[in-house]
């Protein structure tokens, strides 16, 4: 089922996650959902504060991005980044592994809005996978740069928050819109 994206003004988008216990139906069904959404939007990454669930809980896939690379390291050796394609981040916990680099960001909950975010380029990740299975790795590139994203909405933090002041200023009256649009239209619900 495809979800209604939840967009800037939206409370739930400074949520905290609640930690994920049991990987319940009702959390498959949502893995599901999220994928499906996230696909037909042409993301990279979906966490379920996107989708209006405070949780510890992401999806990423960055097999249709072409022309940013991702890599990818398992237990210390260089791996084919589509092995761990769709990925799925329960309970996620990333740790920097590289010193901090400018990239392009969007985010589905800011539609039309891009800026250049610093951020590690090399992390380290651990999280449970759909199954509730621990795994761990270390990623880099574009794939580093959508943990990270994600992670942040994971804890209540968006790429505005991120963005030097200068980048933030310029964008400022159109978040300021996009604000204001989401709660008129919170307001009517
Ligand atoms: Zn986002």
């Amino acid at each position: 089922m495809i979800l209604d994206i939840v967009k800037y003004g939206s409370p739930v988008l400074r949520q905290k996650g609640a930690k994920i216990e049991a990987i319940t139906p009702e959390i498959k069904k949502l893995i599901a959902d999220m994928f499906e959404t996230m696909a037909v939007n042409h993301g990279v990454g979906l966490a379920a504060q996107q989708v209006g669930v405070a949780k510890l809980l992401t999806v990423i896939d960055v097999r249709e991005v072409t022309d940013r690379p991702s890599t990818l390291e398992l237990a210390g050796k260089p791996a084919d980044v589509a092995s761990i394609m769709p990925l799925v981040l329960i309970n996620p916990e990333v740790t920097a592994a590289g010193d901090a680099v400018k990239g392009s960001e969007g985010c589905l909950s800011f539609p039309e809005i891009y800026a250049e975010i610093a951020r590690p380029e090399t992390v380290d990740v651990k999280a449970l996978d759909a199954k509730g299975k621990p795994i761990a790795f270390r990623c880099g590139g574009l794939l580093a740069r959508a943990v990270q994203h994600e992670t942040d909405h994971l804890n209540g933090l968006l790429f505005i928050d991120r963005m030097d002041k200068k980048t933030k200023a310029e964008l400022q009256p159109e978040l300021d819109d996009l604000q204001a649009a989401t709660k008129k239209l919170l307001a009517k619900k």
